[in-house]
């Protein structure tokens, strides 16, 4: 562990004022498929968040409800002072403040590594190309690709690939960023370059919702550890009780498993 990292994990931040993101009483089903049920959570400004939770669990359904992706049946999401309806305008509107990095990084394969930071910036948001381009190049250099801006993602690791995708979703300047296993499509030797550049993108402050299996990461990042089972929250809580102190049967199965 380095030591920024270090004091990534071990300050004691102030995470104090409105949460930003709220859940209560959430429920959704596909179908006859109960896959959430009762989903109650707040998370303040600034806090990181990691989710695990056996396959199936439900884990992508959630963070997904977060910027509508999937729709909720019951309950409230609230996101900054937006509460998530079918108001179109309002669900832009969150779009706009959170950003989402997948699996399997979703970048355009015809567009150059800067087209791809780029596209979203120009034609969403309407923002001069060399505005973008320069906001594009200083992102990639902040995940330490910028040599690679006039490549084509064919022509990239699947880690650099993974970090295109989180420089682009920074591009748009989001507020709260989402991650879905970013890293669990990776070779295990590309696994470290992405991590990092989560842990300094958790540095800065941002509030950061990550469904992951990489547990030194929850260690070293989060502020609390949510396990997922069934659609439910079994348990969160603080990374150095969950993983000493594990409440639950299932929680303690989970982790034999996966440690
Ligand atoms: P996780 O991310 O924890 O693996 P998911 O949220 O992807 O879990 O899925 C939870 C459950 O919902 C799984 O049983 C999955 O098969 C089911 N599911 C996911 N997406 C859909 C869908 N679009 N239609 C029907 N069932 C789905
Ligand atoms: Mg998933």
């Amino acid at each position: 562990m380095t030591s920024a990292a270090q004091q990534a994990g071990q300050s004691a931040r102030h995470l104090g004022g409105a949460p930003v993101i709220r859940m209560i009483d959430v429920h959704k089903w596909y179908g006859e498929f109960h896959v959430l049920r009762d989903i109650n959570l707040d998370v303040a400004r600034g806090e990181r968040i990691v989710i695990c939770g056996p396959s199936g669990s439900g884990k992508s359904t959630l963070i997904r409800c977060i910027n509508r992706l999937e729709e909720y049946q019951k309950g409230r999401i609230i996101v900054g002072d937006v509460e998530l309806t079918n108001n179109i305008k309002r669900i832009d509107e969150v779009r706009r403040e959170v950003g989402m990095v997948f699996q399997h990084f979703n970048l355009f394969p015809h567009l150059t590594i800067l087209e791809n930071c780029t596209l979203a910036p120009i034609w969403v948001r309407k923002i001069p190309k060399k505005e973008a381009e320069a906001t594009a190049m200083r992102y990639l250099e902040r995940v330490k690709i910028p040599e690679q801006a006039h490549k084509y993602p064919g022509q990239l690791s699947g880690g650099q690939q993974q970090r295109v995708a989180i420089a682009r979703s920074l591009c748009m300047n989001p507020k709260i960023m989402l991650f879905d296993e970013p890293t669990s499509a990776l070779d295990p030797e590309m696994v470290k370059e992405v991590l990092d550049t989560m842990v300094s993108l958790a540095m800065e402050g941002m509030t950061m919702l990550v469904v992951t299996h990489e547990m030194g990461f929850a260690r070293q990042v989060a502020d609390r550890v949510i396990f997922m089972d069934q659609g439910q929250i079994v348990e969160m809580n603080t990374p150095t009780e969950f993983f000493s102190n594990p409440q639950h049967e299932r929680t303690k199965l989970f982790l034999g498993q996966i440690l």
